[in-house]
């Protein structure tokens, strides 16, 4: 049923007049999305322990501070160097720090 705005009227708990929530449904769907978050978390920490998070998606290096595993084309000043590190390897032992 709609309003004098035409908008239409909502239940109590916020859905559709004649579309009561179905709660059980809603939980189940929130058990759902909760797994594939839960899932690309997952994937996510596994992959930030092996590529560093420097790295773009053409393996150019965004780090403003000095790695072992840059390396900047002679001919190309000013451009981004290439990463020569490797996705297998811990990638932190690479950036000289103080
Ligand atoms: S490993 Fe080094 S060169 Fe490669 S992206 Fe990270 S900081 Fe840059």
């Amino acid at each position: 049923m709609a309003d004098e705005t035409g908008r239409k009227s909502r239940t109590q708990e916020g859905a559709p007049a004649g579309h009561p929530v179905d709660l059980e449904r809603m939980r189940a769907s929130f058990a759902r999305l909760m797994d594939i978050y839960r899932d690309i978390s997952g994937t996510a920490d596994k992959v930030a322990t092996g590529r560093c998070p420097y790295k773009d998606s053409r393996s150019r290096c965004t780090a403003k501070f000095e790695c072992r595993n840059q390396y900047f084309v002679p001919d190309k000043p000013g451009e981004l160097a290439i990463c020569t590190g490797s996705d297998k390897l811990d990638y932190r032992k690479a950036w000289v720090v103080d």
